[in-house]
């Protein structure tokens, strides 16, 4: 069998339409964007035309849509901007959250920014009625809590969590790279500041992504030494990437409803055919409460089969994820899961199964056998 790439949540594959709009790109506009002349006017109109298209497919306006090389930069910028220009004296958030976000909030509690982490619960939920309790003193606070985790695929609501920052005037940041081109967006309907996305998990270009800061947030420049990007993030534009992202885009939500469907319905084929196969079998995460794509198990293994398990799934051609402990020669658990388990279930070894539209249910079965002769040999 062909080799099984099963770990769309890390990168994904570029769709043959996005190599050629980038190639094509590459090969007939190189200008500088913000050259005057006509082979800079042309590249301006590539740039401002993904623009339009990325803030037309998410119902935003061109101006709230802000090129980055990706989420990592975008997440950064909006948190430590939001405290540095935006006067923000609090972050909640919580430590389920992607270290690009994280990380950046533990910097500013070095630096005296008060800082909430919300409660997790076992299945990967987020204590909500303690972020209202938190909210009520209306203290200059931002708010930053991902829409769909990483690792488990557990959903955040943004329309609530968005509502309860509207109403004690809170900031709301959501990293939502996760669910960009994988669901539909309407921006202005959508109770949140700022939020964030890459173009590599959508079938773009690694290395390009953009921010959504909403009308009159007021947010700093990240970079400084250009006008571009409105003198936000100065750098001459990779309108190569940028191009490809915006087609990615286009195509995801041109084919979302067929692809979503069969990416459920891989999901659905794969969680059945698990449990026959291994009945003690479990979800991190409640499995009606995640993410299409997305898929947590934690596998009833001994421990001798933990340790190696990614890398024998690797020799048989299978690209799954770690879940949790002791897994690939990493002694860590998950930062994620080792909020939400008991250290018993943080000693199995839990794998993350995520769907692209390309995947077969064939390659489902055939994962499934490599496991159980891991687990039998
Ligand atoms: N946030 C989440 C939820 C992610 O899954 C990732 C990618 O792993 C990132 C942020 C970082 O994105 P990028 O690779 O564009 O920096």
């Amino acid at each position: 069998m062909n080799k099984i790439y099963l770990d769309n949540a890390s990168t994904t594959a570029i769709r043959p339409e996005v190599i050629q709009e980038m190639t094509r790109v590459m090969q007939e506009d190189f200008g500088n964007p913000s050259s005057t002349h006509s082979f800079g006017r042309s590249a301006k109109v590539v740039l401002e035309t993904a623009r339009k298209s990325i803030a037309k497919l998410l119902n935003a306006t061109t101006s709230e849509i802000i090129f980055t090389s990706g989420a990592t930069e975008a997440n950064n910028w909006i948190i430590s901007n939001a405290v540095n220009k935006l006067h923000i004296k609090r972050i909640i958030s919580s430590k389920v959250e992607h270290h690009a976000v994280l990380y950046p909030i533990l910097e500013w509690q070095k630096e005296d920014v008060e800082v909430s982490f919300l409660s997790v619960d076992s299945n990967g939920c987020i204590d909500l009625n303690e972020l209202e309790t938190l909210l009520v003193d209306e203290k200059p606070t931002l708010v930053s809590l991902m829409h769909v985790n990483n690792e488990t695929g557990v959903v955040m609501n943004l329309n609530t969590v968005g509502a309860l920052c509207k109403k004690y005037n809170a900031l709301f940041h959501s990293d939502t790279v996760q669910s960009i081109g994988k669901q539909t967006f309407n921006l202005q309907e959508t109770p949140v500041d700022f939020i964030v996305a890459s173009a590599h998990k959508f079938n773009g270009p690694k290395g390009v992504g953009f921010a959504y800061v909403k009308k009159n947030s007021r947010l700093g420049a990240m970079l400084l030494g250009g006008e571009q990007e409105k003198g936000l993030r100065a750098g001459t534009e990779a309108i190569h990437q940028i191009a490809g992202m915006a087609k990615a885009l286009e195509l995801a939500y041109v084919n979302l409803e067929a692809e979503s469907n069969r990416i459920k319905e891989l999901k659905a084929f794969a969680w059945n055919e698990l449990q026959k196969v291994f009945p003690l079998v479990k979800s991190n995460g409640n499995l009606e409460e995640t993410f299409h794509s997305l898929l947590n198990v934690q596998l009833p293994f001994s421990a001798e089969k933990t340790a190696m398990l990614l890398f024998e799934l690797d020799m048989h051609g299978i690209a799954v994820s770690r879940g949790s402990a002791c897994q690939s020669g990493t002694t860590k658990p998950s930062h994620v899961l080792a909020e939400m388990l008991s250290m018993g279930e943080l000693q199995k070894p839990s794998i993350r199964i995520s769907f692209s539209y390309a995947n077969t249910n064939d390659e489902v079965l055939h994962m499934i056998k490599v496991l159980k002769e891991i687990e039998t040999k």
